[in-house]
């Protein structure tokens, strides 16, 4: 969906303000839709080293990179992390692209998100999304999760022995 293009005289509001002071209606729309934060990671018990799926939550919808019940996730996804200033600051498995990260980090957004494009889509046409790239966590044992370990969303698997037992592993949920 087509969005208002913004005006590049003046300063942002993603620049000109820092996240706490972003309103609920900013707050949201500096979401990309990318989905990338909706997918398992797996944390080493001993490292608190990340390593990212593409298992989907059950609620995100792979194709809209969407969750399907956002206002009431929580209900059926209570270990869904709700994202603050505070909590985007301290997690460690915020893909590098996020922008809530992006501006907590003091940089700009990407020519691909919806505030600068103007366009919902060139997040998924920048190949940035996770559309079409995910397999649902429904029916899925845990130490399958294991088989489906990738990098893309941002983050380097290097170093994770896919073979460990899955009891070795947390699994994060945004
Ligand atoms: S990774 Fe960040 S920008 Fe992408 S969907 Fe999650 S919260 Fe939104
Ligand atoms: S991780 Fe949270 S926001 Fe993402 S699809 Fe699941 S419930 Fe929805």
């Amino acid at each position: 969906m087509a969005e208002q293009i913004p005006d590049h005289d003046t300063v942002p509001y993603w620049k000109a303000k820092s996240l706490e002071e972003l309103s609920p209606e900013e707050w949201e729309r500096l979401c990309d839709g990318c989905g990338r934060c909706c997918l398992n990671k797996l944390e080493d018990w001993d490292t608190g080293e990340i390593a990212w799926t593409n298992v989907a939550c059950q609620l995100l919808d792979g194709e809209a990179c969407r969750c399907r019940q956002y206002e009431t996730r929580h209900e059926v996804v209570p270990d869904c992390v709700g994202l603050t200033p505070e909590a985007v600051r301290t997690l460690t498995w915020l893909p590098p692209s996020c922008a809530y990260r992006l501006v907590a980090e003091g940089r700009d957004l990407y020519w691909w998100h919806h505030l600068v494009s103007g366009d919902r889509d060139t997040v998924h046409q920048a190949g940035v999304s996770v559309r079409g790239r995910t397999v649902s966590e429904v029916g899925m044992e845990l130490e399958d999760y294991e088989d489906h370990l990738v990098d893309w969303p941002g983050e380097d698997p290097g170093g994770v022995d896919a073979t460990e037992e899955t009891a070795k592993w947390s699994v994060w949920k945004k």
